[in-house]
Parts: structure tokens; C-alpha cells; sequence
């Protein structure tokens, strides 16, 4: 490939240009918009209670932030396992 600034031709894989010492491939980076942040805790508790706040947010997340958005689908099935499991006490306690 050759370098952006001078136009001299560069290895595949330098990382800077040996004639003018401008950094190669470090542009595409920066262009990467998707935001990997985990979700926020609030958000978290609200999913795990809500189940289906965190099932919105997983479809809401799912293209701009990956992270988050697994983050809320697992909070959601958190909160529904955990409600079918508190139904099941009370089924077997018979409401104690
Ligand atoms: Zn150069």
C-alpha cells in the first residue's frame, strides 16, 4: 500500500511511514462508532425487574451497542427466571 501523505510505498503491515514517520492504518479505528460500553447498573436492576424494559433495550442496543445490548437481554432472562422461580415457591409454599 502507499502512505496517505507522502504517497510513498509502504510495507502491508508498518505501522509508520519510513519516509515522512506519519502513522499508518491508524484511521479506521477512530471510524468505529459502535459503542462497547456495558450497561449501565441502574439500567441492569430495572431490566432484571422489568424484563421487558431489558428486552426493548436489547432490540433498541442491538446495532449501535453490542455490549449493551446483550447486557440487557441476559438482565432480562435474569428477571424472568427469577420471577417463574419466586412463582414456583409460592405454588409449592402454597402462599405460606
Ligand atoms: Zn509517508
Amino acid at each position: 500500500m502507499f502512505c496517505e501523505k507522502c504517497g510513498n510505498e509502504v510495507h502491508d503491515e508498518a505501522v509508520i511511514c519510513v519516509s515522512c514517520g506519519v502513522p499508518i492504518g491508524s484511521s479506521p479505528v477512530s471510524n468505529n462508532n459502535v459503542n462497547m460500553e456495558p450497561l449501565e447498573g441502574g439500567v441492569k436492576f430495572v431490566s432484571f425487574c422489568f424484563p421487558i424494559v431489558g428486552a426493548i433495550l436489547f432490540f433498541v442496543h442491538q446495532s449501535s451497542a453490542p455490549q449493551k445490548s446483550t447486557d440487557a437481554c441476559h438482565m432480562a432472562l435474569w428477571g424472568v427466571g427469577f420471577s417463574i422461580a419466586i412463582n414456583i415457591f409460592v405454588a409449592i409454599g402454597g402462599g405460606f
